[in-house]
């Protein structure tokens, strides 16, 4: 019989039989400190992490089920690695929602762990080690990251993603997250404060707090420390340059989070609230706040000097009228968005919205979409162009040794999903991957930026 062996410093498990472990990830920032945690677990307690999963004895897989499509992306993942003789463990949405239908479909898969059992992941491999097959899925998942001073950071470089809370208390009629994902939790000041330092002092610039609703953070904890009050502690980390918190729920926006905003020379001129849609009627059968989105805007852009805002829309949703369309597109034309990015509504399996009536036809959603993004290329043509000649600060992501290419991002951008500034580098200039440097911008195309370094 084998046992898992305590660690010097806690009960943690270790590795029974050392292996070579490999991963897939899938979906979000969210999952991706996720999968980022499970390989440091791993990792600490012996096993071998590789990148090249073709490599490995066993892969993780993190899957995601947010929209039909990351689903099937998913399953395709899965019956790949299946069928390269891999030993396959199944973690994330998918295993949350369609434990014991992955086992079924998958037989080749070894464990399926829920998203609240990531900390159990040694155990599970020891298990599937032992020739066990596992399924680890709490129902009503209540774990939270506490401290990720194991968390193998597969991303560090210009940044890296903090999740400050787990859960979701909203109940958007598309979505199925909170009951993947469990009631909302916040991380501790100090935890999230003690996890930034140390990543600033290993050089980290940029850290990004992500969770399903950041601007919650703190609602559950008992010491009144909301989202401002924690901007004004990292803040005060010397080494951290930049501060990001994506995914702004809209009425949770307040005015001491603006000041904050405006106030932290380190937190970045950047919002990103996810608005889904503008039409009042559109929002109540998303179950989302109904608001005045023109006055939401100007109330940011007045309290916050130079910030640039980003959302993210839904089109097609369920009974979405001409009319409703209509209102969206002309309030889009009239916030003039920085950065946008727009769904086409598709049914998730489980979510309220499936249920509901008038669905709209595929081809005039991907009409309406197209319709939102011709509009928003010009209008972000013209915000870029009022960027030529200025000199900005841009985070090195990389440089092209062979060609002297430098590819960046400013302050407004967050990484994967937003713009990129592109520099090439003249004879003797160099710069590192992390480093801020200052470039002139000197063209500009609908989305990125072409400068040189000043
Ligand atoms: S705020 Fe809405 S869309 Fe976001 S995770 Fe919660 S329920 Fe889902």
């Amino acid at each position: 019989m084998t046992t898992e062996t305590p660690t010097k410093n806690g009960d943690a498990p270790t590795a029974t039989h050392p292996k070579t472990i490999g991963y897939v990830h899938l979906g979000c920032p969210k999952n991706l400190v996720d999968t980022e945690t499970m390989l440091g677990k791993l990792g600490s307690a012996g096993h071998h992490i590789v990148g090249d999963e073709s490599q490995a004895d066993v892969v993780l897989v993190n899957t995601c089920s947010f929209i039909d499509s990351a689903q099937q992306e998913s399953v395709q993942n899965l019956v790949r690695l299946a069928e390269d003789g891999k030993k396959v463990i199944i973690t994330g949405c998918l295993s949350q929602k369609y434990q014991s239908e992955l086992l079924d479909l998958i037989p080749e898969a070894h464990a399926v762990v829920g998203t609240g059992d990531l900390d159990k992941i040694v155990e599970v491999v020891n298990r599937v080690d032992r020739g066990e097959r596992v399924i680890s899925v709490t129902q009503d998942p209540t774990y939270l990251l506490t401290d990720d001073s194991e968390r193998m950071h597969v991303t560090m470089g210009s940044y890296v993603y903090l999740k400050i809370a787990e859960g979701c208390d909203y109940r958007c009629s598309f979505c199925i997250i909170p009951s993947m994902r469990g009631d909302f939790r916040s991380r501790s000041l100090s935890s999230i404060v003690d996890s930034a330092r140390r990543l600033a002092e290993q050089g980290v610039p940029e850290v990004i707090l992500v969770g399903q609703d950041t601007t919650s953070w703190g609602k559950d904890l008992a010491d009144g420390h909301r989202l401002p009050d924690l901007l004004r502690a990292l803040n005060d980390i010397e080494s951290l340059q930049w501060i990001r918190f994506m995914y702004a729920y809209p009425n949770l926006v307040s005015d001491d989070l603006l000041t904050a905003m405006a106030e932290c020379d380190k937190v970045v001129n950047y919002l990103d609230c996810p608005l889904q849609h503008m039409h009042p009627d559109t929002l109540k059968r998303m179950r989302r706040p109904v608001m005045d989105h023109v006055a939401f805007a100007q109330r940011v852009r007045q309290a916050v000097p130079n910030v640039k805002l980003r959302t993210g829309l839904i089109v097609g949703f369920p009974g979405e009228t001409e009319a409703e369309f209509e209102f969206l597109l002309d309030a889009v034309e009239r916030i003039r968005f920085d950065r946008l990015g727009v769904f086409e509504y598709s049914d998730v399996a489980g979510a309220h919205s499936q249920s509901l009536e008038n669905k709209v036809d595929a081809q005039e959603i991907s009409r309406r979409r197209h319709a939102v993004m011709t509009a928003q290329h010009r209008i972000a043509s013209q915000l870029n162009q009022a960027m030529m000649g200025q000199t900005i600060d841009v985070v090195v992501e990389s440089v092209d040794p062979a060609t002297g290419r430098l590819t960046g991002r400013s302050q407004w951008d967050a990484p994967e999903i937003d713009n990129l500034v592109i520099v090439q580098l003249n004879e003797g200039q160099s710069a590192l991957p992390g480093q801020i440097v200052p470039v002139t911008v000197t063209t500009t195309g609908p989305y990125d930026l072409y400068g040189q370094l000043a």
